[in-house]
């Protein structure tokens, strides 16, 4: 199996924490198979609100355990400093040294932001808090946030989180490179000299990537959405097509400056897989 041939590159996998026994197997294998590809961590999401805290720990502490580092994801809104700062105190005693820092989104019927309204603050409250010793990630978004107002105004927002002391960003999933390739001139235009990580997201299903991509803001090119849609029940040619669109689409962004890539795997080894032996490192 071919592993990353330039230990400069930045890639990474993303999990959810499991919710069931059942979960947690599979996520096990998972990870086994995708730690061969000797990867620079895991992320695990956090759920909305800190619903999946206690199970976003678990996760990271299991895959520490196994040799690989873990970042946990870790969203500011509706928590308290002190709930936060007891989070960093947990990650940094089992050696975890790395977090991707979000605002996150307050869920349904939760009225209360909390002590903390955007990222930045966040940002600003981890660097405060424990020095230097976690490098953070926060999230970039070539396809603008879909709460922002205009792109200039999300763009000075999102130089905030980097200004506050931001290591690298992972973007949300697109499939336009261009739009990838602007926010990275954008960046450097503005003196942003930390890497810009894109995040990807492998096609294996198209209902679900719809209602996805309709929440987060990424745009599906009509293309894309009018092949996949012609597909219907065809799972077979879904996977083939969604294999081969997202292989060259990562083959572009490496081989015009990303400096790695961050794959959203939904738990599944076989699609980031079959993605990853597509690549000529
Ligand atoms: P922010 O950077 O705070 O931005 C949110 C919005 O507020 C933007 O519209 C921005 O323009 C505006 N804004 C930012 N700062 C300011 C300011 N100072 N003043 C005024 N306006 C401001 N969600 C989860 O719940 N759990 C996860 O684990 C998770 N992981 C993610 C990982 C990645 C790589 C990405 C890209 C997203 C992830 N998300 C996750 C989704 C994320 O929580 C949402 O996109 C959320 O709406 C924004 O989070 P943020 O950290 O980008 O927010």
């Amino acid at each position: 199996m071919m592993t990353k041939k330039n230990k400069a590159d930045l890639f990474s996998f993303e999990f959810y924490p499991p919710k069931t026994e059942e979960g947690a197997v599979n996520l096990e294998k998972v990870h086994q198979e995708l730690a061969q590809l000797n990867p620079d961590f895991f992320s695990v999401t956090f759920g909305a609100g800190g619903s999946t805290r206690d199970k976003t720990y678990d996760t990271v502490v299991k895959i520490q355990k196994n040799g690989v580092s873990a970042a946990p994801h870790l969203s500011c809104v509706a928590s308290t400093k002190e709930n936060i700062l007891e989070i960093l105190q947990n990650y940094r005693q089992h050696g975890v040294s790395k977090i991707v820092a979000l605002r996150g989104d307050l869920p349904s019927g939760m009225m209360s932001a909390g002590e903390f309204r955007y990222a930045n603050e966040l940002v600003e409250f981890i660097r405060k808090e424990t020095g230097d010793h976690f490098q953070i990630h926060v999230a970039g978004y070539p396809e603008i946030h879909p709460q922002a107002s205009c792109a200039q105004t999300d763009f000075d927002n999102f130089k905030r989180k980097v200004d506050a002391g931001a290591n690298a960003v992972i973007t949300q999933y697109f499939y336009n490179a261009e739009a990838y390739f602007y926010f990275l001139d954008k960046c450097e235009k503005s003196g942003i000299d930390i890497p810009i990580v894109p995040g990807i997201m492998p096609i294996t299903n198209y209902s679900q990537l719809f209602r996805f991509s309709d929440m987060c803001g990424a745009d599906i090119p009509r293309w894309m959405r009018k092949t996949l849609e012609g597909f219907g029940d065809d799972r077979e040619s879904i996977v083939a097509f969604g294999e081969d669109v997202v292989s060259k689409l990562c083959q572009e962004l490496l081989d015009n400056g990303a400096p790695g890539l961050h794959f959203y795997t939904m738990n599944q080894a076989k699609p980031t897989l079959a993605v990853w032996n597509n690549l000529k490192f």
